[in-house]
């Protein structure tokens, strides 16, 4: 077995629910849950810390040379250590979601968190989420999976878990913010949102956590098997 028999990617549009699914998988399976927005998200951070604008390339680059970012996994979300503090929930907010958007849009940080991201990858039992997980990060993972939900469904979601943060939401703006992100990380010339052509697609609008869980449970087995009976039969 190689490493990439045991890399699962997860892609998918924002709030189609690739988080939690990709957790729970992980701790089922007893994998590294490798969460690539968060990533994303801690650049975006300081570069608004640090008053970067999120479109200037050449200063975020320069604030990526000596980047301090490390994620450990966390009873609920992971937790992301930038320069030694926790901003786990400093990044969980729209506007770090939207950020994380535009610094994600330059090639070099694509570059560098992509390289970091293939690191975590070549240990091997990882679950990995994102948007480019399967195309770009890990294009030879043997198990890749395509998360989405209708827009509605995702702006509920989205509006749910920021509530249950204790942040103030604004449904009519979340779903704005949704629809813009959708469009503007599906559109960008590097590495877009998009499903692998080796991707099996998931509509989970109508399927609870638990059904998520089992389909992908069923496929990786079934999976598994195939590989087994080509063996046996060679
Ligand atoms: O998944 P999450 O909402 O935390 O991602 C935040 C943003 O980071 C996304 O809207 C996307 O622009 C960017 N991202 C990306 N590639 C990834 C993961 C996230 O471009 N693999």
């Amino acid at each position: 077995m190689t490493d990439n028999d045991t890399i699962i990617t997860i892609d998918g549009p924002s709030g189609s629910g690739k988080s939690t699914i990709s957790r729970e998988l992980a701790r089922r399976l007893n994998y590294t849950y490798l969460d690539t927005g968060a990533m994303y998200r801690a650049v975006g951070l300081l570069a608004k810390r640090r008053n970067v604008a999120v479109d200037d390339e050449e200063q975020i680059s320069s604030l990526l040379t000596d980047l301090d970012l490390k994620l450990l996994p966390g009873k609920d979300d992971t937790r992301v250590l930038l320069e030694h503090e926790d901003v786990s929930a400093a990044i969980r907010t729209s506007e770090m979601g939207m950020a994380a958007s535009a610094v994600s849009a330059l090639p070099l940080v694509r570059k560098k968190l992509t390289r970091l991201q293939q690191e975590i990858g070549r240990q091997g039992a990882v679950v990995a989420e994102g948007r480019d997980t399967g195309t770009v990060v890990f294009p030879q993972a043997r198990y890749k999976f395509y998360l989405d939900a209708s827009p509605e469904e995702r702006a509920r979601r989205r509006s749910r878990q920021l509530q249950e943060k204790g942040q103030p939401v604004d449904e009519r703006k979340i779903f704005q913010q949704l629809i813009k992100r959708d469009h503007d990380d599906s559109s960008r010339s590097i590495a877009p949102l998009t499903a692998a052509n080796d991707a099996i697609h998931i509509n989970s609008s109508r399927m609870t956590v638990d059904e998520v869980l089992n389909f992908m449970m069923k496929q990786l087995a079934k999976n598994k098997k195939s590989v087994q009976n080509k063996k046996e039969i060679t």
